[in-house]
């Protein structure tokens, strides 16, 4: 059995713009949005805090801008950030946390998703000559970009009762909030609520060529929306970024389920491969990272293998790779994938098959 084409599951963020989605862009009405008249940008910005709950939301390039943004709005220079130590602020945006907004990050264990929320407490500090004030706590849902875990509703809610407590702001870096949203069975606006201002990702499942969505409140907006200019954020026809993003919100956050059910699909499949480790548990969302367990193989030499077969997948350790399913993804791809681990596994000598 071969496909045509590759297999692309490095990321959700490789999808490619659907045809609506061009055809929206050609469409488009636009005008110069760093004057908020692009009608576009508008028409975006109010479906998408409505849809989150919020007063106000804003489109920015990135989620790394929307998060640097964020800690710009939200804390002075020197003060101090609490976030979990797989976090993408503290793991994957080149140290902009210190160089752009000039922040600390003090980092908690998050296993299994599960933020602790006296952990957190504990770490608070009001400030002092020599300490640091704690400005703002960092929550991530999904959290884990190679686990893509949900935080449950409770633990939000346990975090933000601690926040409250002490007067800090909370902020959900939500790049896949519709994934965690879908799985929770409930609206977005339902899990904005345990916080202060979001930010979620177009680029990825929603399949969006560019784009973010901060939101929060009307103040916080306003401020946000002079830091994005500060970095350089401000566009001027922005409604062709912004006409996918509209479509994007009509018609690809439903479909997400179908992503998570190919995931735990994929993970159950696998969980029957020799000398691969992974369990249909594993996987709440639509990322999907197995280990190697057989002790002759490493990454490098399963990445050759589906290579040869048309099958990207992400190295994230020495023994384990990382899968994320997406709409451009079938179920055929999927037992495509499933097939060529198995040709994998049965074509290296298996020495010793530890599960
Ligand atoms: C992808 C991602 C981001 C960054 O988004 P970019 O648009 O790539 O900058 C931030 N946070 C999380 C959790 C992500 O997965």
């Amino acid at each position: 059995m071969s496909l045509a084409r590759v297999i692309d599951l490095r990321s959700d963020t490789v999808t490619l713009p659907k045809a609506e989605m061009i055809e929206a862009i050609r469409n488009a009405p636009l005008g110069d949005s760093i004057m908020g008249e692009d009608p576009t940008v508008n028409q975006l910005e109010k479906k998408a805090a409505e849809l989150l709950g919020m007063e106000a939301a804003l489109l920015v390039t990135s989620g790394t801008m929307a998060n640097q943004i964020t800690l710009m709005s939200l804390c002075n220079r020197g003060e101090e950030v609490i976030m979990g130590e797989d976090s993408h602020i503290y793991t994957l945006e080149g140290a902009a946390a210190a160089v752009v907004a000039q922040v600390q990050i003090r980092t908690i264990e998050v296993p299994d998703g599960i933020y602790d929320a006296s952990k957190i407490e504990s770490r608070i500090q009001t400030g002092d000559i020599q300490r640091p004030k704690t400005s703002l706590i960092c929550l991530e849902n999904t959290y884990n970009l190679n686990k893509g875990q949900i935080v449950s509703l409770e633990n939000m809610k346990e975090i933000r009762a601690v926040a409250n407590k002490h007067s800090i702001p909370v902020y959900l870096d939500g790049a896949r909030l519709f994934n965690a949203a879908i799985e929770l069975g409930v609206t977005p606006d339902v899990i904005c609520r345990e916080v202060d201002a979001v930010q979620f990702c177009l680029t990825k499942g929603l399949g969006c060529p560019i784009g973010s969505i901060l939101a929060g409140t009307k103040e916080f907006i306003e401020t946000a929306t002079i830091n994005r200019q500060r970095l350089g954020g401000g566009m001027r026809q922005a409604g062709i970024i912004a006409a996918p993003a509209i479509y994007a919100l009509d018609h690809m956050i439903d479909r997400l389920s179908e992503d998570h059910k190919k995931a735990k699909l994929l993970a159950a499949s696998l969980s029957t491969v020799d000398g691969i480790k992974i369990q249909a548990e594993d996987v709440q969302t639509n990322i999907v990272s197995p280990v190697i367990s057989h002790e002759d193989w490493d990454s490098k030499l399963l990445i050759e293998f589906l290579s040869t077969k048309g099958i990207k997948v992400k190295n994230i350790g020495e023994k384990q790779v990382r899968m994320v399913v997406h709409y451009q993804i079938t179920d055929e791809e999927i037992q495509f994938v499933v097939s060529a681990f198995e040709e994998f596994s049965s074509s290296v000598q298996i020495k010793t098959t530890v599960h």
